[in-house]
C-alpha cells in the first residue's frame, strides 16, 4: 500500500466515526438536497437539458485544440493575452514574472479550484506577495489555514458557531456574532483590499470560443471585484473549462447554479472578453489567461477517460456520494475530492499513488445519477481499477489471492470442498479484512452444488 493510501485509510477510519462531522454535513447537505427540485423545476426537460450539456461539452473536447486556439485568437483581438502552462510549476512561474513586472505587493483572489490545485497561495507566500481570499468561504478556509473542504462550498464542514470562534480568535471579534454580522466583519476586511491590491487573480467556469471570453458565476460579488479593481486580471483556467459559443451560456449557467446550489440562476454571472477598451472607464488596463494543462491532456488521450473532462464542477457528485458524506473532503487529500476527484486525480497526479481513491465507493451509482452533464462516474471508477490492474499496480498479495479466487471459484470441486462452516472460519477468522469493519459473513452450511441438487430432486450437478 501507497503512504497516500495508507494515510487516507486512517483518516478515513478517524473521520467516519466523528458523528458532530456527520451531523454538521448532513445538516448542510440536506439544504441543498431541499433547494435542488426548486432549481430543477425551471426546466420543462432536466434529462433533455442534461444531454445537450453532456453533448456540447463532447464537441468541445473532441476539438479541444480548435477550440483553444480560436479563443487566444479571438481574446487577442480585444487586447488580451493569452499564456500556455504545461504543469503547475510554468502556471506559477508566469504568475511570478507578471506580479514582478507590475511590482505587486497584494493579490485580491477569488474562488478557483485551479489555483487551488497549482498551490498558489503557499507559492506567492514565499515570494512576499499577500494573497487574499475574497470568497467568504475561502476566506474563512484562509484564516483557518485549511484547504477548500468542497469544491462548491469551501467551509461547508464549519457550523455558523465555529466561524464566530474561528472570527473571535483570528480578528478578535465577538464570539457570539450571527452569520449576518460576520459577514459584514468580512465584507469591511476585505474591501480595502480591493483598492490596495495591484493584482487580481480568478478562475474561469468557462472559456467562450467564438467571442474569447471568460465567463465567471458566483453569489457574492467578489470575483467582479477582484478583476475590476486592479490594474491587472489574471485569469488561471484548465483547458477544459471550454465552451463553443457564447450562446450555450443559456444552458450551462442555470445548470450550474441548479446543480450547485439549487439556484435557479446564480446571482453575478460575468462575461469578460479582455481588459479594459478605449473609451471605458472601469477594468483592468491588462488582462491575462493562463491555459493550464497540468495532465488533462493524459484524460484527453484516454478515450474511455475523455468524458470526465466534461466536468463543470457543480459539485452534486460530492453531495450525492455516501462515501464522501462520511468521511470529508479533506480525508481524500487532493484538491478535488469526492467521485469527480476520485476520477480525475489518479491521472493528474499518478495512477499508482492514487488508485486507492477508485475504491472509496459503494458504486451505487448515485453521482452518475445525479451529475449535471450526465458523466458515467462509477463507471470511471470501475475503469481506474481495470487501469490500475492493467498496469501492474497491484501488490503481490493482492495478485496471488485474486488469482486463487478465481481458480476456486471456476472448480466446483473446489467450491465443493469446503463446507459453510470451514467457509466462516476462514473468512471471519483466518481472513479478517472483511470483519474489521463489519459483522461476520454467514455461508450457507450447504453448498450451492448441495442445494442445487436437492431442489432438482438428487438430479444434476
Ligand atoms: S462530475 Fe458531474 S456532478 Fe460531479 S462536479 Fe462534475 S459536473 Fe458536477
Amino acid at each position: 500500500m501507497t503512504d497516500k493510501a495508507s494515510t487516507f485509510k486512517a483518516k478515513s477510519t478517524i473521520k467516519s466515526q466523528d458523528l458532530e462531522h456527520r451531523q454538521k454535513i448532513n445538516f448542510n447537505i440536506g439544504r441543498y438536497n431541499a433547494a435542488i427540485p426548486q432549481g430543477i423545476h425551471q426546466f420543462s426537460d432536466v434529462h433533455l437539458a442534461r444531454e445537450r450539456a453532456k453533448n456540447v461539452k463532447w464537441r468541445a473536447i473532441e476539438t479541444l485544440d480548435q477550440q483553444l486556439e480560436q479563443f487566444e485568437m479571438n481574446l487577442k483581438k480585444r487586447g488580451g493575452k493569452v499564456l500556455w502552462a504545461e504543469d503547475s510549476q510554468e502556471a506559477l512561474d508566469l504568475i511570478l514574472e507578471i506580479c514582478k513586472a507590475k511590482n505587486c505587493i497584494t493579490i485580491v483572489k477569488s474562488k478557483s479550484m485551479v489555483t487551488e490545485e497549482i498551490h498558489l497561495n503557499d507559492f506567492l507566500k514565499k515570494n512576499n506577495i499577500e494573497s487574499v481570499e475574497t470568497d467568504l468561504g475561502e476566506y474563512i478556509q484562509q484564516l483557518d489555514g485549511e484547504a477548500p473542504y468542497h469544491i462548491v462550498t469551501p467551509a461547508m464542514h464549519k457550523s455558523k458557531e465555529d466561524v464566530a470562534k474561528l472570527f473571535a480568535e483570528k480578528l478578535g471579534t465577538d464570539p457570539k456574532l450571527t452569520p449576518e454580522e460576520l459577514t459584514l466583519v468580512a465584507r469591511q476586511k476585505l474591501r480595502s483590499k480591493y483598492v490596495e491590491a495591484e493584482i487580481g487573480i480568478t478562475g474561469a467556469n468557462f472559456i467562450i470560443s467564438d467571442t474569447g471570453s471568460i465567463a465567471i458565476t458566483e453569489n457574492e460579488g467578489n470575483a467582479r471585484l477582484s478583476c475590476a479593481w486592479p490594474e491587472t486580471h489574471i485569469v488561471v483556467v484548465g483547458i477544459e473549462k471550454v465552451i463553443p459559443s457564447i450562446t450555450d451560456l443559456g444552458l450551462f449557467w442555470p445548470l450550474l447554479a441548479t446543480y450547485g446550489t439549487g439556484q435557479k440562476i446564480t446571482v453575478y454571472n460575468t462575461v469578460i472578453s479582455g481588459p479594459k477598451q478605449e473609451g471605458e472607464t472601469d477594468g483592468p488596463s491588462e488582462m491575462y489567461v493562463i491555459l493550464l494543462d497540468n495532465g488533462r491532456t493524459n484524460i484527453l488521450a484516454n478515450s474511455k477517460q475523455r468524458e470526465s473532462l466534461y466536468c463543470i464542477r457543480c459539485g452534486a457528485c460530492l453531495n450525492a456520494c455516501p462515501v464522501y458524506k462520511n468521511i470529508g473532503g479533506h480525508t481524500y487529500g487532493t484538491t478535488y475530492s469526492g467521485p469527480i476527484g476520485s476520477v480525475i486525480t489518479p491521472h493528474l497526479q499518478g495512477l499508482n499513488e492514487y488508485k486507492h481513491l477508485s475504491y472509496a465507493s459503494s458504486l451505487c451509482g448515485n453521482c452518475t445519477e445525479v451529475c449535471a452533464v450526465k458523466i458515467n462516474l462509477h463507471e470511471l471508477l470501475l475503469e481506474n481499477r481495470h487501469e490500475a490492474v492493467e498496469e501492474g499496480f497491484l501488490s503481490f498479495g493482492e495478485r496471488f489471492a485474486w488469482k486463487m479466487w478465481k481458480r476456486a471459484s471456476l472448480s466446483r470441486g473446489m467450491m465443493n470442498m469446503a463446507n459453510g462452516t470451514m467457509k466462516n472460519w476462514f473468512v471471519n477468522k483466518v481472513f479478517k479484512v472483511w470483519t474489521k469493519h463489519h459483522s461476520n459473513l454467514d455461508f450457507s452450511k450447504k453448498t450451492f452444488n448441495k442445494m442445487w441438487k436437492e431442489r432438482r430432486g438428487g438430479k444434476g450437478n
